[in-house]
């Protein structure tokens, strides 16, 4: 590891950046990771669960990076060893969960809706998923909620409701995808794993949400990194060749 530079790490998301959307990895890609661990330090960050990122990355995923960090740093691993785990339970305590389970319950229950079904809280390690519909809708149901939603707002209504009663708590709202919105306590994106850097003077960040509402552009945007958009895992490749490398194609 003489070659290594000190104090520079570069930092990977997972899906659409290491891998194609929802895909594993390529073994060119693995290949040429182990090749730039030989040059820098090597770290992932992805918003899954260690058995997703395992499950696209390869089981060996945490002997694999110098850094891997899971749900956003909330599970850290440095050198193959467990080093941090965070929790919405242990930050938040049941109590606070429970009076945000039962207002947004309630909420709910009072929302005059065309459609609902079941299972309208989701209690996660790092967040809380709420969706006015219920998450076991059908494909078809997913669809409509999506278009009435737009019309009728159900859901950043509701957003602003929770933030200003629940603002106490100092969370993040995330509308995203069709049927659904995440609260999670602020900074738990992907800039909470930057904490396990702190030894670094420079680290580059590679990602390919880095626009904004986009899961990777708080940490593209901070100040302790330098960013990096990538198109695909190829442009990854090509970009971190470029710059570590000293490699045109
Ligand atoms: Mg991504």
């Amino acid at each position: 590891m003489a070659l290594r530079q000190p104090g520079l790490i570069a930092l990977f998301d997972v899906d659409g950046t290491l891998t194609a959307p929802r895909k594993g990895v390529t073994p060119t890609m693995l290949k040429f990771m182990q090749e730039l661990r030989k040059v820098v330090n090597v770290g992932v960050v992805g918003g899954s669960d260690l058995v997703k990122i395992s499950e696209q990355l390869g089981s060996t995923v945490i002997n694999d990076y110098d850094y891997v960090f899971a749900e956003n740093g909330l599970v850290a691993y440095k050198d193959g060893k467990l080093v941090g785990t965070q929790s919405l339970k242990t930050y938040l305590g049941e109590e606070k969960i429970k009076d945000f389970v039962n207002f947004t319950l309630h909420y709910i229950a009072d929302l005059d809706i065309p459609i609902k079904r079941g299972t309208f809280i989701e209690f996660r390690s790092g967040m809380i998923n709420v969706s006015p519909i219920g998450r076991n809708c059908s494909q078809e149901e997913r669809d409509e909620f999506e278009r009435y939603d737009k019309v009728h707002n159900i859901r950043s209504k509701m957003v602003e409701v929770l933030r200003e009663k629940f603002a106490h708590l100092n969370l993040t709202f995330s509308i995203g995808g069709q049927i659904s919105f995440d609260a999670f306590p602020k900074g738990w994106d992907k800039t909470y794993c930057l904490k396990y850097l702190e030894e670094f003077q420079e680290i580059h960040f590679f990602g390919d949400k880095t626009y904004k509402g986009g899961n990777d552009h708080e940490i593209y945007e901070s100040e302790r990194t330098v960013g990096h958009t990538v198109t695909s895992p190829d442009d990854t490749l090509s970009q971190c060749a470029t710059l570590f490398l000293h490699k045109q194609d």
